[in-house]
């Protein structure tokens, strides 16, 4: 069967105005003005996107897809994520992981969590190893894993200024990079590290010491969470300025705003302003990981989930509130996002490329449709 969207203002993600695409065999063939197909064999099914924008299906590369948390105990673990939430938030490709825990849950039900999300629709990988060093693997080593392993692209995500984190070495952090760098180059693969940024006092440190103290290239890693205080920040525009890629945590509870967490469509914009290259900016959501929550005496008092919802929600308040163009905030969960970590055939709208899209209202930005490898698998408001 062949699909063509007409009709539609395409951001590929670049502004490439009203385009129809066609669709066959879960690709993209075609892209351009009129798409006219009269062969009364061939099956069509015509979506009419006018009055719509259609973008590249969203990339989500950290999410907690088997559930996480559990830092307040065992009931305050957080559940499995299902396909519905992630299409519902636009999402066609994610990146699972695992966090603190790496006893309790394990990589092999992360791969198996995956595999479960690919055969309902969208495409997912995950990263080995979890917060501590050095990383437990499946196959025994980093190389092996990301090498041997089609689901694994990288690992991560490893803890670094962190009560929770492991409290490694330079030269142990060193190790695990340069390990995933080579497992990478092997495969073809992206072999990146995906760092969780604390609130410790360390920062930034380990990461520009690759710069100075390796021939590491800098975007073999991946800092996120860096709009969590204000000093990290600042750090991170500094980093970004020079050429390393940065990643924001889109999920938060406005109590952490208040309390100095950067809001991501603010946080991009100060960023763009400072002189920061657009494509050294990604946004994660962080999805299903736990939002702890406590009173004045530090006591846990209740756990909230985060949401992969905030993934879009805050490119949309970039575009409406923050006043930045459409094409250059998209690009923070689609192209960018796939040049990091190398999936070539994600990201973009182009002929050759899978057929991941979302398709949104141009006056809301409400998502109306979700198609995940050429399939229908969202349709809230289409014909
Ligand atoms: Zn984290």
């Amino acid at each position: 069967m062949i699909t063509i969207v007409r009709n539609g203002e395409v951001y590929a993600p670049e502004y490439l105005g009203k385009n129809a695409i066609m669709i066959a065999g879960g690709r993209i063939e075609a892209v351009c003005k009129n798409i006219s197909l009269k062969v009364p064999e061939i099956q069509v099914r015509e979506i009419d996107a006018s009055g719509k924008l259609v973008f590249p299906g969203f990339i989500d590369a950290h999410v907690h897809i088997l559930g996480g948390g559990g830092e307040g105990g065992f009931s305050t673990r957080t559940p499995e994520i299902q396909i519905s939430q992630l299409l519902e938030s636009g999402i066609t490709t994610v990146v699972g992981c695992l966090g603190t825990d790496g006893i309790t849950r394990d990589l092999r039900a992360l791969v198996a969590k995956a595999r479960s999300l690919e055969e309902e629709g969208i495409t997912a990988f995950v990263y080995t190893g979890s917060y501590r060093m050095p990383p437990k693997t499946i196959t025994g080593s980093i190389q092996e894993d990301i090498i041997l392993i089609d689901d694994i692209i990288g690992v991560g995500e490893v803890a670094l200024s962190d009560h929770r984190s492991s409290h490694p070495t330079f030269e142990e952090f060193v190790k695990v990079v340069s390990d995933a760098r080579v497992g990478g180059m092997l495969s073809g693969k992206a072999g990146i590290v995906n760092v969780h940024m604390g609130d410790g006092k360390m920062e930034l440190d380990y990461i520009e010491r690759l710069e100075s103290e390796t021939e590491i290239p800098k975007k073999q890693v991946i800092p996120t969470h860096i709009n969590r205080n204000p000093s990290l920040f600042q750090k991170a525009i500094k980093y970004a300025k020079g050429g390393g890629c940065v990643d924001f945590t889109t999920s938060t509870v406005w109590r952490f705003i208040e309390e100095g967490e950067v809001k991501c469509s603010k946080g991009l914009r100060a960023m763009l302003e400072e002189g920061v290259d657009i494509r050294n900016i990604t946004f994660t959501s962080d999805g299903q990981g736990s939002i702890p929550e406590f009173d004045r005496d530090g006591v846990l008092i209740g756990l909230g989930v985060a949401s992969t919802k905030s993934l879009y929600k805050e490119v949309k308040d970039a575009v409406q509130i923050e006043g930045i163009a459409m094409e250059c905030a998209l690009r923070v969960i689609t192209s960018n996002v796939a040049d990091l970590l190398k999936l070539k055939k994600k990201g973009r709208i182009s002929p050759g490329m899978d057929a991941d899209l979302v398709i949104a209202d141009s006056q809301s930005l409400d998502i109306c449709a979700v198609i995940a490898k050429g399939v229908e698998l969202v349709n809230v408001d289409m014909k």
